[in-house]
């Protein structure tokens, strides 16, 4: 049996790349940044009113001032700033020759046709200045970054409008079990519904990723071959749930050798999910994951979701937060890392949510985030910090 921290370097060890693509940037989101993009003009482009009022000089505010002209965004000054003059202007506009200053309109009264005075006792220059945000030539984003609406954003200010991107990793789906039917049907006696292989395409669309879901697979080994062979030749990643414990009927990882593939580990010192298949071959990889829900949400989260993110260019690291338990808690054994559904509550402090084991999927629907509490560790007293990820 492996270690939690092993088995995870493992599968992050000699990661084999998706290719790369040019794509719309509206459609660029979550996806993973292949080239690093620079800008292609200063931000701002010029010295700008930050507010809507008039332009002056800071040593003129104690006279009337005469209005030159009125300018509106996206117009180009005509006259300088001469002392005891100023100009009206709107915000976005640039600022004129000879003005260091922008009186906000509020702050500002008419005396007479023409002519301003300033009625506040002090003003901060209100100019954003010309390349103070990003110069041209700067980096904005770079290689191996993931894509958010704000990076769009940026995208579109340096004319980024078709950004180099990973590939997304097509990863197939394979529910095994006789127990198993497709969830629009009612189970018959001894049946229970395919709920893995859903939370699975789930998953995966959350990893910004493409599910292939190749419906339920026998507890035959014939067609357990024919599908691991079938998805192993047209994915990038293929993930199987069930079969790879210790039943008369779990021959997943014996089928998957025949299939050509390196395993690279069979059992993992985790709770749950001790039952974890992982390995390779030229060009893919296989996850079996044990049957129970639990089990597969949380392995593929900790195991699968970074290594498709790396198989996109991007080194991502799950957050996870130190916060107070709630609870005195113990556990009897602790010869494994283990992961429990836990809620956070408004000051932060960590609760077990009810769990009945790694079947209990609602518990999982319940909780904020997962705890993990570290291989030999039996007691962890209330108030000491521990791990959460949220989810
Ligand atoms: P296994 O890993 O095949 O021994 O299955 C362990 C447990 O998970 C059994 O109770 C199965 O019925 C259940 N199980 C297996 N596959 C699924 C699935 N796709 N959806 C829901 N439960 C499953
Ligand atoms: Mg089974």
């Amino acid at each position: 049996m492996i270690s939690f921290e092993d088995a995870l370097e493992t599968v992050l060890r000699d990661v084999r790349k998706t290719d790369t693509e040019r794509v719309d940037f509206n459609d660029a989101l979550y996806r993973v940044l292949a080239e690093d993009v620079y800008s292609d003009v200063d931000m701002p482009p010029f010295d700008k009113a930050a507010v809507d009022g008039y332009a002056c000089r800071m040593e003129d505010l104690d006279k009337d001032l005469e209005v030159l002209e009125v300018i509106a965004a996206g117009e180009i000054p005509s006259k300088t700033i001469l002392p005891g003059q100023c100009s009206k202007i709107m915000t976005g506009a640039m600022i004129p020759e000879g003005a260091d200053t922008m009186l906000m309109v509020e702050h500002t009264k008419e005396v007479k046709p023409g002519v301003i005075r300033f009625t506040g006792n002090k003003t901060a220059r209100n100019i954003a200045y010309k390349a103070e945000d990003v110069k041209k030539g700067d980096l904005v984003w770079g290689k191996g970054m993931q894509i958010l609406p704000q990076h769009v954003a940026i995208f579109a200010s340096v004319g980024c409008v078709n950004p180099l991107v990973a590939k997304q990793p097509r990863v197939a789906i394979l529910s095994t079990g006789d127990e198993l039917v497709e969830p629009a049907q009612l189970p018959g006696p001894g049946k229970i519904r395919n709920s893995n292989g859903f939370q699975l395409i789930a998953q995966v669309k959350a990893a910004h990723c493409i599910p292939n879901y190749m419906g339920i697979i026998p507890d035959d080994e014939e067609a357990t071959d024919r599908a691991i062979g079938k998805a192993l030749a047209e994915n990038d990643m293929v993930i199987l749930t069930g079969g790879v414990s210790m039943g008369d009927f779990d021959f997943v990882p014996q089928i998957m050798r025949k299939n050509k593939v390196e395993i690279l580990f069979q059992k993992v010192a985790v709770k749950p999910g001790r039952p974890t298949v992982f390995g390779r071959t030229e060009s893919s990889c296989i996850f079996g994951l044990p049957g129970n829900p639990v089990s597969s949400f949380i392995n593929f989260e900790v195991f699968a979701k970074p290594l498709l993110y790396r198989m996109m260019g991007y080194e991502w690291t799950p957050r996870v937060l130190a916060l107070p338990l709630g609870i005195d808690f113990q556990r009897k054994k602790s010869d494994r890392l283990e992961f429990l559904p836990v809620t956070i509550g408004e000051s932060g402090l960590v609760v077990p949510v009810s769990y009945h084991g790694s079947a209990h999927i609602h518990a999982v629907c319940l909780a904020d985030g997962i705890m993990s509490i570290p291989k030999g560790i039996n007691d962890i007293k209330k108030g000491a910090p521990v791990h959460v990820r949220p989810i």
